[in-house]
């Protein structure tokens, strides 16, 4: 399946021009259509096969279809990735794909960054959090940001998450969402704890494996 074919909106068909791809890898061929229709997937993908726009694509996709973001509001999509160098690489991919939209935004929410600039970025009111599961809670204790929009969830490096001892935040995050998500799972390795973690949160996933 090529780009063309998966009925995008023509500002991410244009960006995704400008970005250089003009075909999509198997990971995003096989993962963007089952994406794109709202069903949850568990993908078992390694970095290098092209997941960051396997799900950036189809979150920006969604989120566009969702009534505009304002002052105040909380993010429509989040991104929970285990390092702030992944997360930061994430944030690229997503505002390379998003840059022709109009009033479209990102942030950015990691540890070892200035807290109350992330914190009034999110009070402005953005479409997209891409996070590292510790600093996020830091900001949703806070009440600086908030779940209760948020229709599309991305856990990257799942098992590199929960190696790092993040489980405890990344399932506060999974039980505090409204009740209607949708969520993508990726995990290069899928040991018992990922599964056991896409058994309590996916609904009815498509596996999707290169
Ligand atoms: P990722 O696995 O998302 O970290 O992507 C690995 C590398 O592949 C990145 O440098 C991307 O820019 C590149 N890439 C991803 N998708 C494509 C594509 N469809 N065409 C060309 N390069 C791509």
């Amino acid at each position: 399946e090529s780009f063309t074919d998966m009925c995008l909106h023509q500002s991410i068909m244009k960006d995704i021009a400008i970005h250089g791809y003009t075909t999509p890898t198997p990971i995003q061929a096989q993962a963007m259509p089952v994406a794109l229709s709202g069903r949850d997937m568990l993908g078992c993908a390694e970095t290098g096969s092209g997941k960051t726009a396997a799900f950036s694509i189809p979150m920006i996709q969604h989120c566009l279809a969702q009534p505009p973001v304002c002052r105040g509001d909380g993010p429509l999509a989040l991104v929970l990735a285990p390092t702030r160098e992944l997360a930061q690489q994430i944030e690229k991919e997503v505002k390379a794909f998003s840059r022709s939209l109009e009033s479209f935004k990102t942030a950015i929410v990691v540890g070892g960054t200035n807290i109350y600039e992330q914190r009034s970025e999110l009070k402005a009111g953005v479409n997209i959090v891409v996070a590292t599961p510790g600093r996020f809670i830091d900001h949703l204790q806070q009440g600086n940001t908030s779940l209760s929009r948020v229709s599309f969830v991305v856990l990257d490096e799942a098992d590199r998450m929960l190696d790092m001892g993040f489980e405890p935040q990344i399932r506060e995050v999974m039980r505090s969402l409204p009740e209607k998500h949708q969520t993508l799972l990726f995990s290069a390795t899928m040991p018992v704890e990922i599964e056991a973690l896409a058994q309590d949160y996916l609904t009815k996933p498509v596996q999707v494996r290169v």
